[in-house]
């Protein structure tokens, strides 16, 4: 059982069972949507998502993509497209409760990937902020 929701709380979510698959989308639509360089997204047949709380709001980001998210705090929690993937629900991972037990297994979409964002992981990290110079 996995659970999640929106940064509010107003939204929860609860799925059974293991993802087709989870990947980390580049694509602008995502991009402008989340207002992030990429965003994960965790696939499940729509019959094994509920709704625990609260109801989206539905933006349609394309011809057939459909963006929930809270209309309260912004955060996207789910995609779907009945044309190109019926009967299914992508779960934006970032809104799980426990992120890590579900990793990625691929990139997509890095046609449209923002140029510095493939070598992003090669930058200078800090466990909290860099020393003000
Ligand atoms: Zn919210
Ligand atoms: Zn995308």
């Amino acid at each position: 059982m996995v659970t999640g929701g929106c940064h509010c709380g107003a939204i929860r979510y609860a799925v059974e069972g293991e993802p087709l698959t989870h990947a980390l989308c580049h694509c602008s639509d995502c991009r402008r949507h989340a207002g992030a360089p990429l965003v994960g997204w965790a696939m499940f047949p729509a019959a094994a998502v509920k709704l625990t709380k609260g109801e989206p709001k539905v933006y349609a980001s394309s011809a057939h993509g459909r963006r929930h998210f809270c209309a309260d705090c912004g955060t996207g929690v789910f995609y779907a497209n009945e044309a190109i993937l019926p009967g299914i629900i992508d779960i934006q991972s970032a809104t799980m409760d426990e992120p890590e037990r579900l990793p990625p297994r691929a990139h997509i979409q890095v046609a449209e990937r923002i140029g510095w964002m493939e070598d992003a992981h090669a930058l200078p990290a800090f466990e909290r902020y860099p020393p003000i110079t």
